[in-house]
């Protein structure tokens, strides 16, 4: 099907590239892609992300997988309806590893997937981040909300690049190519790789292993999680919907990280200690999203409790153990 305008949250035919489809968010939004009647091309170059995180796609006929780097050309033949562009770095640890392909791919990346929409005739959704509001001063953060981020720290390669992606898209924007911008806050869920660093995976983990939870700094900062389900739906939903200004996606519980960090625990039965570690460089002490334009544009808010996604999240985690499988 070509020039499929997307104009309504019917997907049925539909042919959409989700760059970074090997990743966490990215494997779990090309299933629902399919489940509502799309055709996918999964493009990544598996730097953090994971075959194993798509096969429950194998033999799927309506997926593709096309290993290959978003910073370079790529030919995409046939029609295209949609790009959801995800590939990025997106835990610390990784961007922190990685830190030039991570403005590579928030940069050139999406330069080349405005190209390939405005080719194509395509929507771009470009998955940004809560980051682009660095520290933020202002609570909770709406998205008129510009942000303090620190432009020269070690999170800058991030950040920045995020930031830069979201001014390639609204350019783009201005210039023809139909674009959408999804500023993700924290999200979980099943398939995030525990050698990553980020907070609920590394709970779970050292929590089953009996280990020392390891809080950064002294657990008082916040974050208001969100489950993977829930920011899948948002993104499809604004993908379909037609709207090009930034819309915050997230969870709005907020919750400090030590009070997370005493739930997971909980939640696994385990007696492990907690301990506390030196806050990184530039950390924002307080997230939460302001969901105001999201329930208005979108008719969206997360449906899944903290308590739920968590349970979901350690269920999965514990088959992982069983099959011996921990990454
Ligand atoms: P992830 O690391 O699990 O997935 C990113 C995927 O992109 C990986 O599969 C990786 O191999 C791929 N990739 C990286 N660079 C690439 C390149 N140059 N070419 C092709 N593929 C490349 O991360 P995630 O948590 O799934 O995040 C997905 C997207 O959502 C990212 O853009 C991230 O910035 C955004 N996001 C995620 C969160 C979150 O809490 N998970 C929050 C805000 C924003």
């Amino acid at each position: 099907m070509t020039s499929h305008d997307l104009a309504s949250r019917d997907l049925d035919g539909a042919r959409v590239l989700v760059t970074g489809a090997a990743g966490f968010v990215g494997s779990h939004l090309c299933e629902q892609l399919i489940r509502s009647g799309a055709s996918v091309i999964g493009l990544d170059n598996l730097s953090t992300g994971r075959r194993q995180n798509l096969c429950a796609l194998t033999g799927e006929r309506s997926f593709t997988f096309l290993d290959g780097d978003v910073t370079l050309p790529h030919p995409v033949h046939g029609p295209l309806d949609a790009i959801m562009h995800l590939a990025s770095p997106a835990a610390p640890r990784d961007y922190l590893a990685l830190p030039v392909a991570t403005l590579r791919a928030g940069a050139l990346g999406t330069l080349n997937m405005a190209e390939l929409a405005r080719q194509k005739g395509a929507r771009l959704l470009l998955a940004s981040t809560s980051e682009v509001y660095g520290d933020p001063l202002e609570h909770p953060q709406a998205e008129s909300y510009l942000g303090n981020v620190n432009p020269i720290g070690p999170r800058s390669v991030y950040d920045e690049a995020k930031r830069f992606a979201e001014a390639v898209t609204a350019q783009a924007g201005r210039t023809g190519v139909r674009t959408a911008i999804a500023r993700i806050f924290n999200t979980y869920g099943p398939r995030m790789s525990g050698a990553d660093s980020r907070m609920v995976p590394t709970f779970i983990r050292q929590a089953l292993a009996g280990a020392p939870l390891t809080i950064a700094g002294d657990g008082t900062q916040t974050r208001s999680l969100c489950y993977v389900d829930d920011t899948v739906e948002g993104l499809i939903r604004l993908l379909t919907c037609g709207f090009a200004d930034p819309v915050n996606i997230g969870g709005t519980h907020e919750i400090t990280v030590l009070e997370l960090a005493h739930l997971i625990r909980d939640l696994c039965g385990s007696r492990s200690p907690i301990t506390f570690v030196d806050l990184p460089a530039d950390d924002p002490r307080r997230r939460r999203p302001d969901i105001t334009r999201a329930a208005r544009v979108l008719g969206w808010e997360p449906q899944v409790s903290l308590r739920e996604g968590l349970a979901r999240t350690l269920a999965w985690e514990r088959r992982q153990v069983t099959a011996g499988a921990v990454a």
